[in-house]
């Protein structure tokens, strides 16, 4: 007995009769009306081992150790009949289970959480993994899949936020912050030429290189959309933004917030 009449309900009881003598679809509709699709209404039209129940609801799951029969009500009379059965596989719907999530993260009509590909909601540092997502397979490799990733990108965000707090907000002086990334050649010189600006000036600022590919969080912070970038910190402030990145220039902009 299969309780629904939509695409995933016809296209299991159909499934079904691959190892069932019988299969009944249990519908709500009137004779010859399913809500599944034309195709996969034709083929369930078209098998001789699928059974249809009209007008139909489930009253009652009958069964000791395992399912022995069902009550059904007919709708239109209210009458009752008792139907033996050896199993009930139910396709009315799912409702995810995210109501404590209203109004803390994007929720989309039906309930389901709004997540991107890398599994990040509408919340900083929240991801979403499995059948409570908005998307279009719900199966166990993709809510494992989805599981991976949100996993991997909840680890990388507290390894950022560590990064960013303990290297930027919290240091005491001020921060020469240089983006690079080792896919865009051009930004690779711009490290070194940091690194010569810092040793002039010893220890009184702190020298910090992100690669972008790796943290783009802390770029995108900082309105960093594309590499080289070098700007100058203080308590994760912007100071100053440079626009020549030479180490004479670097240097300049250097002795200037230090003043
Ligand atoms: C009848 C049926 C047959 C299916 N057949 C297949 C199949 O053949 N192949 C296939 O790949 N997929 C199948 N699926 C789909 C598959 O089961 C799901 O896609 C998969 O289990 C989703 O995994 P999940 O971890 O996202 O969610 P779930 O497996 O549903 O796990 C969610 C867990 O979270 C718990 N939970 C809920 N709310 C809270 C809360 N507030 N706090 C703490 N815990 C909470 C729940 O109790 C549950 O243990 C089938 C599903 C159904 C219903």
């Amino acid at each position: 007995m299969v309780i629904g009449n939509g695409d995933a309900a016809v296209e299991e009881a159909l499934y079904l009769t691959g190892f069932a003598a019988e299969v009944t679809l249990l519908v709500v509709h009137d004779e010859g009306i399913l809500d599944a699709t034309r195709v996969i209404q034709e083929r369930a039209f078209a098998n001789p081992k699928l059974k249809f129940k009209w007008n139909a609801v489930l009253a009652e799951i009958k069964g000791k150790e395992a399912v022995e029969a069902v009550v059904v009500r007919d709708i239109k009379t209210g009458a009752l009949q008792e139907i033996p059965t050896d199993g009930v596989f139910f396709f009315v719907g799912t409702v995810p289970n995210t109501a404590f999530l209203q109004g803390k993260v994007e929720l989309d009509e039906h309930g389901y959480i709004v997540a991107d590909e890398m599994m990040a909601t509408s919340a900083d540092g929240v991801f979403a993994a499995g059948d409570c997502r908005q998307k279009f397979l719900r199966q166990v490799i993709t809510a494992a899949a989805d599981g991976a990733i949100a996993a991997v990108m909840a680890e990388k965000y507290i390894s950022e936020e560590n990064l960013f707090r303990q290297d930027i907000l919290q240091a005491e002086k001020p921060v020469l912050l240089v983006f690079w990334s080792p896919v865009v050649e051009a930004s690779l010189p711009v490290v070194a030429e940091a690194e010569k600006a810092q040793q002039r000036f010893g220890g009184q600022i702190k020298f910090v290189k992100i690669d972008t590919y790796r943290n783009r969080r802390i770029s995108k912070r900082y309105g960093i959309s594309q590499v080289p970038a070098v700007i100058i910190l203080q308590q994760g402030e912007i100071i100053s933004r440079l626009e020549d990145f030479s180490a004479e220039a670097i240097s300049q902009a250097v002795a200037a917030v230090l003043a």
